[in-house]
């Protein structure tokens, strides 16, 4: 609601007094001071451009570890629920994760897929950085691999198991070695590290049956947990990386899509491509319709997807570093926090 003070300036403007004529021995007063104005706007609009511009300082992302964790990964076999390669790489996944957070939960619940011959237990590991702090962020990750490559260009591979280099080893790998980075160089707000289980069981066209780990999560979420907001990786290791803003992240988040964005342009990643492409229904969702504001970082255009040809050759150590650094960034880049 206007004040009245507003509403009588508005109509003094409408109507204003003609200013009395300056003295001409006053001119060149004026011209000079002008002068003197327009020269402190323009250092004031470099200091600030200057300083929006100046390089981020973050603690050192190694390409080559974060490389050999998705290797690791893909050593265990598909990681596909209700196998030992699956059990095994839990395993591996929450002891990796001890050595550098102060707080590690497994969260465990059953499911039954169709395709799958029995129920499998599907388990979230959830690691937690700095627990003590209100301002927290999210980063999330699927850790299982799809039991059906069914995007294969040869049907007779449609029930063999995807070893999901890039789909699920990608995003987890990025996150273990976030995980060391944090652990040496806290950042200035609490992190919880997400790797979900469950994502990848889903009926093409039935959305809700897919990114059941973070579903499961969000289901039973204590109320009193909000995050300022989250990132999840998923398919961001391909060697010929391209990361188009995600439909979703866009419309629901579109402040932490812009930010991110930003931040990649800044670090000089141009494989962070500005512009909208794929809507996808991923680990991010669940987190949007809990009311935080979380985007999915994916590259949708990988032509190994769902593929028996998901395999670590297809994935570059400088594409892992690239995401990896945008992502410290938005945990460290003070100013944007
Ligand atoms: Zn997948």
């Amino acid at each position: 609601m206007p004040t009245k003070s507003k509403h009588k300036k508005r109509q003094v403007a409408r109507h204003p007094q003609p200013a009395p004529p300056i003295p001409s021995h006053n001119r060149r007063l004026v011209w000079f001071g002008g002068l003197v104005v327009a020269i402190i706007v323009a250092a004031a609009v470099f200091f600030f451009k200057q300083k929006e511009e100046k390089p981020l300082v973050l603690p050192p992302f190694s390409a080559e570890s974060a490389f050999a964790l998705l290797q690791k990964q893909c050593d265990f076999g598909p990681r596909v629920p209700g196998t030992s390669a699956h059990d095994s790489c839990r395993a591996f996944l929450a002891a990796e994760l001890r050595k550098y957070a102060d707080n590690v939960v497994a969260q465990s619940f059953t499911h039954s897929a169709p395709g799958l011959p029995n129920e499998v237990k599907l388990t979230n590991i959830i690691a937690s950085f700095n627990v003590n702090a209100k301002r927290r962020v999210l980063l999330g990750a699927h850790w299982d691999s799809r039991p059906w490559a069914d995007q294969d260009s040869d049907s007779l591979q449609h029930k063999t198991p995807v070893l999901g280099a890039n789909d699920g080893a990608s995003g987890v790998a990025i996150l273990l070695e976030i995980a060391r980075v944090i652990k040496s160089s806290p950042p200035p707000v609490g992190v919880d590290i997400f790797l979900f289980d469950g994502e990848d069981l889903g009926t093409p066209g039935e959305s809700r049956t897919y990114a059941l780990g973070s579903q499961h999560y969000a289901r039973n979420k204590a109320s009193n947990y909000n995050p300022l907001f989250g990132i999840v990786l998923d398919m961001v290791g391909d060697k010929d990386l391209q990361i188009y803003q995600e439909g979703n992240s866009v419309r629901f988040a579109g402040g932490v899509v812009e930010r991110v964005w930003k931040l990649a342009a800044r670090l000089g990643i141009r494989e962070f491509i500005a512009s909208p492409r794929h809507e996808v229904f991923d680990d991010h969702v669940a987190f949007i319709e809990a009311g935080i504001p979380t985007i999915d970082l994916i590259d949708f255009d990988y032509p190994h997807w769902h593929t028996t040809q998901d395999t670590p050759d297809k994935c570059s150590p400088a594409s892992l570093e690239k995401v990896g650094k945008v992502v410290l960034a938005a945990l460290y880049d003070h100013e944007g926090l």
